[in-house]
């Protein structure tokens, strides 16, 4: 099964895919995880990418690109995998296509989370509370005029994938304010096309 994950920062995009790894064995893709784990490392990409990240814009689209494309053929992802915060540019979407093309990869699925705006700050304010009180490190970008950036980023370069997906009949919209089960429920009812009492409740 092969998914993409559509929705703004604190969506809850990263909560549902770990969910969805558990159930069906697939890896989760988080492009902000990996770009994270360079910077760790200080690789070149990593140097590279850090001060973007800081300021809450986006990496170049060829560097996104080319970790996807390496990472979708490593063996843990021979059946299937979820793609959250890839693509993020319409450009992306369409060099996704085409590598997926290339590899005979099928997508099943483009889930967008929908959520409203002021549930987002808070959502992010709760994420760095909980990351303080387990003793974890904070992202350097959760911060509010990171967030802010990244949220104006994601207006203007990733919401219209949205009507990129639609096009293409490949979009499910959920709303993302619904219970946290109740959002799985509905994603995995689509998964199964087999739309249940809770789950219909989350879908718009
Ligand atoms: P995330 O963990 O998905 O919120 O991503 C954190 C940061 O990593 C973003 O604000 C971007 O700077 C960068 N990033 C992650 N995924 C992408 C992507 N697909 N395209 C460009 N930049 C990305």
């Amino acid at each position: 099964m092969r998914l993409i994950f559509l929705g703004p920062p604190g969506a809850g995009k990263g909560t549902q895919a770990k969910r969805l790894t558990d159930k069906y064995g697939i890896p989760q893709l988080s492009t902000g995880d990996m770009l994270r784990a360079a910077v760790s490392a200080g690789s070149e990409i990593g140097k590279r990418a850090k001060e973007v990240m800081d300021s809450g814009g986006l990496v170049s689209d060829d560097i996104v690109n080319q970790i996807v494309s390496e990472r979708v053929e490593q063996a843990d992802c021979a059946n299937g995998f979820i793609l959250d915060g890839y693509p993020r540019t319409v450009p992306q979407a369409k060099a996704l296509s085409e590598n997926l093309r290339q590899k005979d990869f099928v997508l099943d699925a483009v889930i967008e989370l929908k959520v409203d705006q002021e549930a987002l700050i808070r959502r992010i304010e709760n994420r760095v509370a909980e990351t303080i009180a387990a003793g974890g490190t904070v992202r350097s970008d959760d911060n509010p005029e990171s967030f802010r950036k990244r949220l104006s980023e994601y207006r203007e370069k990733t919401a219209p994938l949205s009507a990129y997906y639609q096009e293409q009949g490949e979009l499910v919209v959920l709303d993302g304010m619904a219970d946290v089960d109740d959002v799985t429920a509905a994603i995995e009812a689509v998964l199964e096309k087999d739309a249940g009492s809770s789950a219909s409740a989350a879908r718009i």
